[in-house]
């Protein structure tokens, strides 16, 4: 990808991520890294996936908007995973071929960011949008230019074995909220009828190969307001 296209690539991610950052060109350059090792281009529909071994509401966790932005594993598509291990690595999987590269970055990059002006201010408590634009861009542009070695760690391609369900269609309306729902995340109730999991009080309901992308308790939908 050249100067240009990247330039063009970044904005666009800026507008869709919201604040100007050091994480969001972190994932970024972390998911064209993976893809070129990988050999794949960017994924227009699901069979890529990346696995990124990020949680929540943690410092730099902005980096997976960036890893979305180059590769197309998206939360939308469904091929963009969170392990929920606290870390700033990602693995990118073309299961067509049975094999994946894991992009990690260097820990001496992210103690230099986590000691920088930005997040100086994230810890004093200021949102990423409302620190000072000056330190922000500073931030941004030294991640969006600095060579890949210096920032990232990559394995060489490894086998890994994935197999992401297929695409269902199949749709139910719920026996109780009437709300229409994807079969497979849907319960039977007592009656035998169809229920969807909001009105079972149940947690996000993934198949059994994709449990590990749940998330702790606090990522539960809320109950739905009987009123
Ligand atoms: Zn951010
Ligand atoms: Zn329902």
């Amino acid at each position: 990808m050249d100067k240009k296209e990247m330039k063009e690539w970044l904005e666009l991610g800026l507008k869709f991520h919201g604040h100007i950052c050091g994480g969001m060109p972190l994932g970024f350059r972390a998911g064209l890294l993976a893809m070129e090792t990988l050999g794949v281009e960017r994924e227009p529909n699901s069979t890529v996936v990346a696995l990124a071994e990020t949680g929540e509401y943690h410092l730099a966790g902005c980096w997976v908007d960036g890893i979305m932005l180059a590769t197309g594993c998206t939360y939308g598509k469904g091929n963009m995973h969170k392990l929920f291990w606290g870390k700033w690595a990602v693995t990118l999987v073309d299961p067509r071929a049975s094999r994946a590269v894991r992009v990690s970055v260097r820990p001496e990059a992210l103690e230099q960011a986590f000691n920088s002006p930005f997040l100086q201010q994230r810890r004093a408590g200021v949102p990423p949008s409302e620190v000072d634009q000056e330190i922000a861009r500073a931030q941004f542009d030294s991640v969006a230019e600095a060579p890949d070695g210096k920032l990232f760690q990559v394995s060489k391609p490894f086998q890994f074995e994935w197999k992401s369900p297929t695409t269902t269609f199949e749709v139910r309306r719920c026996a109780e909220c009437g709300e229409l729902a994807v079969i497979r995340h849907m319960r039977v109730n007592d009656e035998g009828k169809p229920v969807c999991a909001s009105c079972l009080r149940s947690p996000f309901d993934y198949p059994e190969d994709l449990v590990v992308t749940r998330g702790p308790e606090h990522c539960r939908w809320p109950a739905p307001d009987k009123t």
